[in-house]
């Protein structure tokens, strides 16, 4: 008998958990569960100054009145960090990476004056600045201790990988009851940062390290994510990782159309509950069973 998909949730606990976080976490639980598989859940807390303990306690709180169980432990990105750098000195190996000093400032500045300076979905693309400094200029301020991210050289990087194998890079996105395979397209991102300045790793290089190491064969997550996973899959093909299958879900919008987010106060699971919400009308409000009636 064939295992289902190991699938994982991986919030991160800066803030309490609202119905776009219960729509992940539900689908990757019952995709997980119907199948034999196996969930697990992650704490995506790289980010030091946001991340507290008692939101952590909230998620398990929200996620057991869900009815979702995990596999213990639960993965904490912070106390893992010696992965993520070992990540980077194989990337440092394959020469793909460079120091880059700049402020947001100095991006926006060098953004700003070029009019066709390209845009992503995350913003401005980072348009390359330190990636020409000079052996010399790059010694010299490393030598002086300047701050500074480390960013990955996609075009190297794409020429590393092109030399292992000819074929192009793809992933499987799992769509409605098919599978289809899609190619990377690495150019809406840019040369993205993979060591933020203050920790030895960012949400693109712990994320790819996280699912190898923990064995996640299915990524479902929301479509906001579409776009990085062309970058984690060339993290993938750099550094020989499993390479998971991905369903990157439609996000759950408010009354008026716009994404539910913490920053914009989307009612929390938590006052949901105290207004006498259950579980089921979580499920029915989120319309899962006729997702699944449709999808699977
Ligand atoms: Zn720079």
């Amino acid at each position: 008998m064939t295992l289902g998909p190991t699938t994982r949730f991986a919030p991160s606990p800066n803030g309490r958990l609202h119905l776009g976080h219960a729509y992940s976490a539900l689908i990757n639980w019952d995709l997980a569960l119907k199948s034999g598989g196996k969930f697990l859940l992650r704490m995506e807390d790289i980010d030091s100054g946001r991340s507290r303990p008692e939101f952590e306690d909230g998620i398990f709180e929200d996620l057991k009145w869900l009815g979702i169980d995990w596999e213990e432990p639960v993965r904490r990105q912070s106390e893992h960090l010696d992965d993520y750098q070992r990540a980077l000195d194989r990337l440092s190996e394959l020469g793909v990476l460079y120091p880059c000093f700049c402020t947001r400032k100095d991006i926006l500045a060098e953004v700003g004056q070029s009019k066709s300076a390209p845009h992503g979905p995350f913003g401005a693309i980072y348009p390359g600045l330190c990636r020409n400094l000079t052996d010399a200029e790059r010694h010299q301020r490393l030598a002086g201790g300047d701050h500074h991210a480390i960013r990955l050289d996609v075009e190297k990087a794409l020429t590393i990988v092109a030399a292992k194998s000819p074929s192009p890079i793809t992933w499987q996105e799992n769509h409605n009851e098919a599978q289809v395979t899609l190619f990377c397209d690495l150019s809406p991102l840019g040369d993205v940062v993979l060591a933020r300045k203050d920790i030895p790793t960012s949400y693109h290089l712990a994320v790819t390290i996280d699912d190898h190491l923990q064995g996640i064969s299915l990524v479902v997550r929301g479509q906001d994510l579409f776009v990085a996973t062309n970058i984690h899959r060339l993290l993938q093909a750099l550094l020989n990782l499993d390479t998971p299958h991905y369903w990157h879900h439609k996000l759950i919008e408010g009354p008026t159309g716009e994404k539910l987010s913490k920053r914009k106060h989307a009612p929390t699971l938590q006052s949901l509950r105290a207004d006498g919400v259950t579980p089921e009308d979580v499920r029915q409000m989120l319309g899962l069973d006729s997702l699944y009636a449709t999808t699977y």
